[in-house]
């Protein structure tokens, strides 16, 4: 995950953190190698351009040059400004304090959307002793309602289905019905999936949305698809919003610009990471440790 970049990052801050004193000079440099080894990852250049612009002003300012071990600050500051960039804080699910509390799941088809839910499902079951519910409410493709079955069955958790008999809406208001019945902790409302953001899709999402009203609207993206991701988060949030992202195949990632940009491009953090094709595949993301992880 992310090798190219971690490489990069890390010779260049080595060689910082080895020497007794640091001029404006070899901080310059050094930002110059920081920005290429960004946009060779394929992090948006705006992005880029204000995390340099950031990083050079602290470590310019504030005396840091004079300091003692001045290298090992500038490594501190590169750390503290990547874990920014990255969402800052972890950012743990809100719960409702009148049960059932409603995830609203959205993405493109092939994201890993479906998957998720049933990651997210069981993390929920296994983390927090939650009695979890999932809605099949992705009725345009009969493959996609299955697919939610057997992964919500295998996640442990009740799997609302209609088949694909009744509109999107429907499904979603009788799950909500069922699971507040049935007393259940989450309800997490699987949406349609398309190729392509349209009109229709984020029509049917602001109307299941509107009927839900989900505690939390997370939207999967494929990590691998690099800007696309962002792009395509951007038309979300514009369209029918979203509180967090879960990343996906971010096993599969080498590069690492999905997940080093749509914070700062949509103000939404990565709450979830999924790293694989198992339900298990599935972490809480924690800025801190994959700024320490890309740094080494
Ligand atoms: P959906 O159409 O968005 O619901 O996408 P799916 O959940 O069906 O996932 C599409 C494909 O990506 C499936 O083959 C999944 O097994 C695979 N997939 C999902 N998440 C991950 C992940 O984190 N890593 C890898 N390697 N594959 C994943």
């Amino acid at each position: 995950m992310f090798d190219a970049l971690s490489e990069k990052l890390q010779a260049t801050l080595d060689d910082v953190r080895q020497r007794g004193t640091l001029t404006e000079a070899d901080v310059n440099a050094a930002m110059r190698e920081i920005r290429l080894a960004l946009l060779e990852a394929d992090v948006n250049y705006k992005v880029v351009k204000s995390f340099t612009a950031t990083v050079k002003e602290r470590c310019l300012g504030a005396d840091v040059l004079g300091q003692l071990n001045p290298g090992q600050q500038v490594v501190g500051i590169v750390h503290e400004e990547l874990k920014a960039l990255l969402g800052g804080d972890t950012i743990e699910l809100e719960f409702s304090s009148r049960p059932p509390t409603v995830i609203l799941m959205s993405g493109l088809q092939g994201s890993g959307k479906t998957t998720a839910v049933g990651k997210l499902a069981k993390l929920l079951k296994e983390d927090k002793g939650s009695a979890v519910a999932v809605a099949a409410c992705d009725v345009q493709r009969p493959a996609a309602v299955e697919q939610l079955r057997l992964v919500g069955e295998q996640a442990g958790a009740t799997v609302y289905d209609r088949g694909t008999e009744l509109p999107a809406l429907d499904v979603a208001r009788w799950a909500l019905d069922q699971a507040k019945q049935d007393g259940k902790d989450v309800l997490i409302v699987d949406t349609a999936g398309r190729l392509h953001v349209d009109q229709e899709l984020m029509a049917e999402l602001v109307a299941i949305r509107d009927a839900v009203r989900p505690q939390t609207i997370l939207l999967t993206v494929d990590a691998m698809t690099g800007q696309d991701a962002v792009n395509v988060a951007e038309q979300f949030q514009a369209a029918a919003g979203f509180d967090g992202v879960v990343m996906s195949k971010l096993d599969g990632d080498a590069r690492g610009g999905a997940a080093l940009s749509v914070k700062a491009v949509t103000g939404k953090p990565i709450l979830f990471a999924s790293t694989g094709e198992k339900l298990g595949d599935f972490q809480v993301f924690h800025p801190d440790r994959m700024a320490q992880r890309i740094l080494g």
